[in-house]
């Protein structure tokens, strides 16, 4: 197995979203995606994706330098690359607590300590006619692969700690969480969170409808601190 992955940047920085909102991280962003969100938050890891490869090594170095011992794997989807298995287990093996961001579309075994799974509602389809998708090819092909719930179980139950995050636009979206919901186990109304679409401060009227639906349903509301701390900027 080859021992580098595309990159498309790494960073040491507040972990913004989730469980451990607040913890200082190492983060490697893997470049590329199997899916094309209309609202993707980070185009260049799958719309236009950029970056090189880098070595494992050369990466757990890289994280070694800064004093936190969190790591975050991330993209694009970091899942589409056998190569984050050797990634993980190299992290683990320096003692790293592990954190995997994934749209949850691909299951893979390997070392981690929470399992951050984002999938993706209707919300997230491009629209006809969006620039970046001229022929609807994308259009089609993320609504076959944004649910996988075989794959979405898997990964459930293969780590102790899960978080399950929905990126909401309205309270339309709630019917299919709850669709979906039904259709797993192993999760706890803890391990669900509300996270409002966009990377801009979400407007009032958001902020109250999801925090009554969080109420109600004792789910989490995630918040985006980074965004708070930085604003809307690469790196962080
Ligand atoms: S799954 Fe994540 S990285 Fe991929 S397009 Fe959607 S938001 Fe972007």
């Amino acid at each position: 197995m080859p021992t580098t992955l595309p990159i498309s940047e790494t960073f040491y920085s507040i972990q913004g979203e989730g469980k451990l909102a607040g913890v200082p991280s190492f983060f490697v962003r893997m470049s590329g995606c199997n899916l094309r969100c209309s609202w993707c938050d980070t185009p260049y890891a799958s719309w236009t994706p950029e970056g090189s490869p880098r070595d494992i090594d050369a990466i757990l170095r890289e994280a070694l330098t800064h004093p936190a011992r969190h790591v975050v794997l991330t993209g694009g989807e970091p899942m589409m690359f056998p190569q984050i298995e050797p990634l993980a287990a190299a992290f683990r093996d320096a003692g790293f607590h592990i954190t995997i961001e994934t749209a949850g579309t691909v299951f893979r075994h390997l070392a981690c300590d929470l399992m951050s799974i984002s999938p993706k509602l209707a919300n997230s389809t491009p629209r006809e006619g969006d620039p970046r998708d001229p022929k609807g090819t994308w259009r089609l092909l993320h609504e076959q692969r944004r649910t996988n719930v075989d794959s979405l179980q898997a990964l459930i139950d293969a780590c102790p700690q899960r978080q399950l995050k929905f990126v909401v636009s309205d309270q339309s979206d709630l019917a299919e969480i709850d669709a979906l919901l039904a259709r797993l186990r192993n999760w706890s109304p803890v391990d669900i969170l509300l996270m409002p679409e966009g990377v801009t401060p979400p407007t009032a009227a958001a902020k109250a409808w999801i925090t009554r639906e969080c109420l109600a349903r004792a789910w989490r509301y995630s918040p985006r601190f980074h965004i708070d701390l930085f604003g809307n900027v690469r790196g962080t």
